[in-house]
């Protein structure tokens, strides 16, 4: 047994430092790794030199800053990531690999409430997820991890999902263990909020920021939190529920059984019917989008007071966790400046001005892939260390959470 703070012990921890920031940054400079790790140069040097030779890295030229610099990212032959995302109309399906690199993806439709069952649903995304793999000419034995998304709320302790109106033929399954079974890798499993938060973060509209809030505006609202570069799900996993902020105590009664809560203001199936006197039933949030935006005026109004009730959430958000970015995602996203416009005016009347100075509010940039790519980044995030470090090196002494 290796005591701990004994030579070796340390040299373990420092290993699993630079594999940690690697695994979560994708390619970072040695001065990065560094600065990250707050380890010296020297020996960051010597660590990525030993990764190197264990074939745990790759280490490729690059020019940062006009300064050559020798980039580091895990090896994309170390092993595969899998992201899963169902929809409530689609399942779409990716894969990718620990250098942060996207190497397939493909999306089919689907009817999660209506006719199509849950063991039916993931046997077809079994299918989905063996088809690309074959196509990479990969064995199923090299997917180290799997994401997947699920828009309804799991209990954090059961892993199940919560008997709800949205999912009725799936509440009381346990969505991780059905996958893992079929595909035989660990299924790490979070709600399509959180899962856009970590995509837009790592391949999008975060890029390079710490602190943000993906908020999806869809047939529901609800918010991806992420504080200093981790998502903050909570004890219970339920943080980020925004769209149950009350705006108005005398409004209508809203699913979760409280009155006007920000998402009667603002989802879906509440804003559709306010449209119905105009131009008939049957319209889709896509559609009033498109219709705003070639100049409908009941439908710009529509759109510009949904913003404007997203923006009293986000600064609610703002004043309590000061984020620098908030990226507005779903149906809502599409209206671009239409709807950022009102969401930024609502924040400047109701945040603090401090807080609201730092905030910048964008529209996601990876539109509908943004949860399937968050599923693979969440692989990413949780997966250990141990794995890519192999068992011949002592494990070390609780050095990182
Ligand atoms: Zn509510």
């Amino acid at each position: 047994m290796e005591t701990p703070g004994s030579q070796t012990s340390l040299h373990r921890a420092n290993l699993e430092r630079v594999v940690r920031a690697v695994r979560l940054s994708g390619a970072l400079t040695q001065a990065e790794i560094a600065r990250r790790t707050g380890l010296s140069a020297a020996t960051v040097s010597n660590i990525v030199r030993e990764l190197k030779e264990r074939g745990t890295v790759e280490v490729t030229p690059t020019s940062a800053g006009g300064r050559r610099a020798r980039s580091v990212a895990l090896s994309g032959a170390a092993g595969l990531v899998v992201g899963v995302d169902f929809g409530h109309t689609h399942l779409r399906v990716a894969v990718g690999n620990l250098a942060h690199q996207v190497l397939a993806e493909e999306a089919e439709p689907l009817d999660v409430d209506g006719s199509v069952s849950a063991e039916e649903g993931f046997d077809r995304a079994d299918a989905l997820v063996r088809g690309l793999l074959a196509g990479l000419e990969s064995e199923p034995g090299k997917v180290i991890g799997v994401g997947l998304g699920v828009p309804g709320p799991l209990d954090a302790a059961s892993g199940t999902l919560g008997s709800t109106s949205i999912l009725p033929d799936w509440s009381g399954i346990s969505p991780g263990k059905e996958l893992a079974r079929r595909l035989g890798a660990p299924v790490h499993v979070d709600n399509d909020a959180n899962l856009g938060a970590l995509g837009e973060l790592v391949w999008g509209a975060g890029r390079g920021v710490r602190d943000l809030a993906y908020i999806k505006v869809a047939s529901g609202v609800g918010a991806g939190l992420v504080v200093d570069g981790r998502v903050y799900r909570g004890p219970g996993g339920t943080a980020g529920e925004i769209g149950h902020l009350t705006l108005d105590e005398s409004g209508p009664v809203c699913r979760c059984g409280n009155r006007g809560c920000l998402e009667t203001f603002a989802a879906a199936r509440y804003v559709l019917p306010l449209l119905v006197p105009r131009h008939g039933p049957g319209l889709t949030m896509e559609a009033v989008v498109r219709m705003a935006l070639e100049g409908d005026p009941g439908c710009r109004r529509v759109i510009t007071d949904v913003g404007r009730h997203v923006g009293s959430g986000v600064a609610a958000l703002c004043n309590l966790l000061n984020p620098s970015r908030v990226v507005i995602g779903g149906s809502l996203a599409d209206a671009g400046e239409l709807a950022l416009g009102a969401v930024r005016d609502a924040v400047g009347r109701y945040a603090i001005p401090s807080a609201a100075r730092q905030l910048s509010v964008v529209s996601g940039a990876l539109g509908g892939r943004a949860e399937v790519l968050g599923a693979l980044a969440l692989v990413l995030s949780e997966m250990g260390d141990a794995s890519l470090l192999g068992r011949e090196l002592p494990m070390s002494v609780g050095a990182f959470t």
